[in-house]
């Protein structure tokens, strides 16, 4: 199993990074030792002062394929959910400015956190889907899968041409505008329209 993920799939949130908005999807992987275990807590790391969260839509692929066209590609996924990709936005900084690669910053251990999978109806349940996440009850991110820059379909034939899709691989679809820091003993709580998915302490 591999995670997927885009980066800056939402304007607003390229903006509030200062990156420009990218003509093609900007891809980067995590390993399946990212992922968070259901139910567990988030430890937060020593080796970043700065972890982020970035609550995103994501999806589970429910069949292999590759260089998969965009008009099948609502064939490959019929489950999808709220998680966050963390991210160590000091160490990203970093390797940002020195031009190298995101995976210390992105693909660490329990960086990715995945909900509660809903199953889709259709193509159309997840299109206009809105999402958000509660820190310490307070709403500090909201976004809807309308404004995606690249939808699923499309980031799924891009990605396709790369690397095959297998059962049970995860996409993580982007963040929308919101980011921010956790403290320690921060509650996170992710939700799918009003259906929560899952919840966490930073610890
Ligand atoms: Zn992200």
């Amino acid at each position: 199993m591999k995670i997927i993920c885009i980066g800056r799939n939402y304007s607003d949130h390229a903006k509030e990074l200062n990156n420009e908005v990218p003509q093609e999807p900007v891809i980067f992987l995590k390993p399946h030792t990212a992922l968070l275990q259901k139910g567990k807590d988030f430890y937060y790391p020593d080796f970043s002062k700065d972890i982020h969260y970035e609550c995103e839509l994501v999806v589970k692929i429910s069949r292999n394929g590759k260089h998969i066209q965009e008009k099948f590609a609502h064939k490959y996924y019929g489950q999808a959910t709220v998680g966050i990709d963390f991210t160590a936005r000091d160490l990203q900084q970093k390797q940002k400015e020195k031009g190298l690669p995101w995976e210390i910053a992105k693909a660490f251990d329990n960086s990715a956190v995945v909900g509660d999978f809903i199953t889709l109806k259709d193509a159309q349940t997840i299109a206009n889907t809105q999402f958000h996440l509660l820190k310490n009850g307070e709403k500090v991110q909201q976004g809807n899968a309308a404004d995606m820059i690249f939808n699923i379909d499309k980031i799924i034939a891009y990605v396709s041409q790369f690397f095959s899709l297998n059962t049970g691989d995860l996409l993580f679809t982007g963040t929308p505008k919101g980011v921010g820091s956790i403290q320690l003993g921060d509650k996170l709580e992710g939700y799918w329209e009003a259906q929560k998915c899952f919840e966490l302490l930073v610890k």
